[in-house]
């Protein structure tokens, strides 16, 4: 057996145009009454059509309900995951207290600024010579003070010698690692009690005739 109509929708558009025209026809001033049978067979075909038309409305909206609260959670998630990322970023972008400094046979900084949390209880910073020459001819060492003193505690550096390390005895120097020279590494620790936020500090290589170019910033976030 053939079905005439194949889905519930085709059924209703059959409907309605049924309803619509049988309708539109009694409109057009036809004297003779519609027979009651076709009467009653035209209002449950429109009967049937509402029923359809409600249970469509219906549907659509609980799917326009659905797709909102789906958006909605969309929305929420990408939310979720930009301030996760937000709250990620400070401790990704050189929040360790733990840092590594790297000089070779050239008279320069690998880097030339370091920052560190202020919540950092101690910082460790690593100092490590990947070149060849030996420290009496291209010494390095890693010397933290107040921006103001660079100069003067450079000076007094070279005048130190290097049995010194080239480094003074100077009440100004926060931290100071030993002279290395290709190969060799060295670090020191420090704590931040006495320094602040607000304040410059550098550091810089005391070997002689090293510190005019060898000066980098060392700055406290927070
Ligand atoms: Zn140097």
């Amino acid at each position: 057996m053939k079905t005439k109509y194949a889905t519930p929708q085709a059924l209703l558009i059959a409907l309605l145009a049924l309803t619509l025209g049988a309708c539109g026809g009694s409109d057009e001033g036809s004297s003779q009454p519609a027979p009651s049978a076709a009467s009653d067979t035209m209002d449950s075909a429109a009967d049937a059509a509402d029923t359809a038309m409600d249970a469509m409305e219906e549907a659509a909206d609980e799917a326009m309900d659905t797709m909102a609260e789906a958006v909605d959670a969309a929305e929420d998630a990408m939310a979720d995951a930009a301030e996760g990322a937000m709250a990620a970023a400070p401790s990704a972008a050189g929040g360790s207290c733990d840092l590594a400094v790297e000089v070779g046979d050239t008279i320069a900084w690998g880097t030339t600024s370091l920052s560190v949390p202020s919540s950092c209880s101690s910082v460790t910073v690593t100092l490590t010579h990947t070149g060849q020459f030996p420290k009496n001819a291209m010494g390095h060492n890693w010397v933290l003070i107040p921006a103001d003193a660079l100069e003067a505690v450079a000076t007094a550096g070279m005048a130190a010698g290097i049995d010194n390390n080239y480094v003074a005895d100077d009440d100004r120097i926060i931290a100071a690692t030993k002279l290395i020279g290709g190969g060799e590494s060295d670090s020191v620790t420090f704590s931040l009690d006495g320094m602040d936020a607000g304040s410059s500090y550098a550091y810089v290589c005391t070997f002689p005739g090293h510190w005019s170019i060898m000066r980098g910033t060392f700055t406290i976030e927070g």
